[in-house]
């Protein structure tokens, strides 16, 4: 976190909030310096044990209380930022922006929320029914707390609004995918489209001439193909377990997979979605989500371990085959997120023995720790491999304060 020289006017500040079913992650920012004064997350939201744990100025706050809804955890939010010099309440902010992770058919850019926005995205938790009721909730909280402060919604899904009809269409029943809504979204969107602009700054190219291939590989895990600046391809579908292998959800899978657990395993509806959303990918096949831990049974020859990890890899492999073909070339692949910025070993995995295609990470570049976008392939192969941080709350804070700005409805303070 970079820490403010200066007392500046907190009411260009943006709040970005990203609501959970029972947790809410914040964010208090400038968005043209991207200077960051404070960030936490309120847990277990709804539950008798919750909690809070702040970062600002280097310094860690940590509560635990009781924190009966999503209301009372924005409160708790504004309590302890006020604690560390931040009076939100009083002194207003610029804007909130929203993590919302559904936009549907409906929402493709960020958007002014008003009561219309709010009742579209309620209505869109039939796609996404762990997610969407818990950004309407946030929204809501907002806006008792602070009313006359405008809101922005940030759709994860809404830079791959325009994949090809080829790429976004599943080949079911076409009425039936109309009535329902079963189309390809993408999700990590904002994560996606981040990333694509600072490859291209980091190469000093303009996205609209590059072919690129980004991994965002954290908890949760998904790759796009995105040529001259627009994604073709995306890994995550009509929700987000779709495609690379994840934390706990296992990407790609044979449907006939959940009708053969129900009926030979008796698992009903809700017992699935559990076993796809939370006990499946690196958890199922390993017992633990976290990939350093995972690196750690690895250390110890944890053979169901080695195995978790040959899966992972062999699916993004899988991926990087799939949109080199379809880009037919590429200049740059990009990895990012938690795993795909700090583990050296599956950068160099995932490209192995495709120097043969111009694709090669230099062994030393990859290994070195740094926090910096930076490429990692050697200087004269013709694919560049990169890392490059993602950082998606300031892309919502700046996407907050452009649709604010531009709405000419900026904060009554
Ligand atoms: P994210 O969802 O982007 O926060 O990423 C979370 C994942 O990144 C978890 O599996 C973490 O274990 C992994 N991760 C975070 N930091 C590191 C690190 N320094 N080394 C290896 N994995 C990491």
């Amino acid at each position: 976190m970079k820490n403010r020289d200066v007392a500046s006017d907190r009411t260009d500040r943006v709040l970005v909030l990203n609501s959970g079913s029972s947790s809410i992650k914040y964010q208090l920012l400038e968005p043209v310096s991207g200077v960051v004064d404070a960030s936490g997350i309120v847990e277990r939201i709804g539950e008798g044990n919750g909690a809070i744990e702040q970062r600002a100025d280097g310094e860690i706050t940590r509560r635990a209380e009781r924190v009966a809804d999503h209301t009372t955890g924005l409160r708790l939010v504004f309590d302890t930022l006020s604690a560390a010099g931040r009076d939100v309440l009083s002194e207003g902010v610029f804007a909130v922006g929203h993590r919302v992770v559904h936009g549907g058919e409906t929402f493709y850019r960020p958007t002014l929320i008003d009561d219309g926005v709010l009742t579209a995205i309620s209505e869109l938790s039939s796609l996404a029914p762990l997610h969407n009721p818990a950004n309407v909730a946030g929204i809501e909280s907002v806006r008792e707390l602070l009313p006359s402060v405008p809101q922005v919604a940030v759709f994860d899904t809404a830079f791959f609004h325009g994949l090809p009809a080829a790429a976004k269409t599943y080949a079911i029943d076409g009425e039936i995918a109309a009535a329902h809504g079963i189309r390809r979204y993408g999700f990590h969107g904002t994560s996606h489209e981040y990333v694509c602009g600072q490859a291209a700054e980091l190469l000093g190219r303009d996205p609209a001439q590059l072919n690129q291939i980004i991994f965002h590989l954290g908890n949760g895990a998904s790759a796009s193909a995105v040529q001259g600046g627009r994604p073709v391809d995306t890994s995550m579908g009509l929700t987000p377990l779709e495609g690379l292998v994840m934390g706990s959800r296992p990407g790609d899978l044979d449907p006939g997979i959940v009708s053969h657990l129900m009926r030979s395993a008796h698992l009903d509806i809700d017992q699935v979605d559990t076993l796809l959303n939370r006990d499946s990918g690196i958890k199922g096949l390993s017992g633990v989500n976290d990939f350093r831990e995972l690196q750690r049974l690895m250390a110890n020859g944890d053979s169901a371990a080695l195995l978790a990890y040959d899966v992972y890899i062999h699916r993004l492999r899988h991926y990087l085959g799939a949109y080199l073909v379809e880009l037919g070339a590429v200049d740059a692949i990009t990895f990012t997120a938690g795993v795909g910025e700090n583990t050296p070993r599956v950068r160099a995995d995932a490209v192995a023995g495709l120097e043969r295609f111009g694709i090669a990470v230099d062994p030393v570049a990859n290994a070195a720790r740094a926090r910096a976008a930076r490429r990692i392939s050697p200087p004269d192969a013709p694919v560049a491999v990169l890392v490059v941080p993602t950082n998606e709350e300031l892309a919502i804070a700046r996407a907050a304060r452009r649709v604010v700005a531009e709405s000419g409805c900026a904060s009554a303070r």
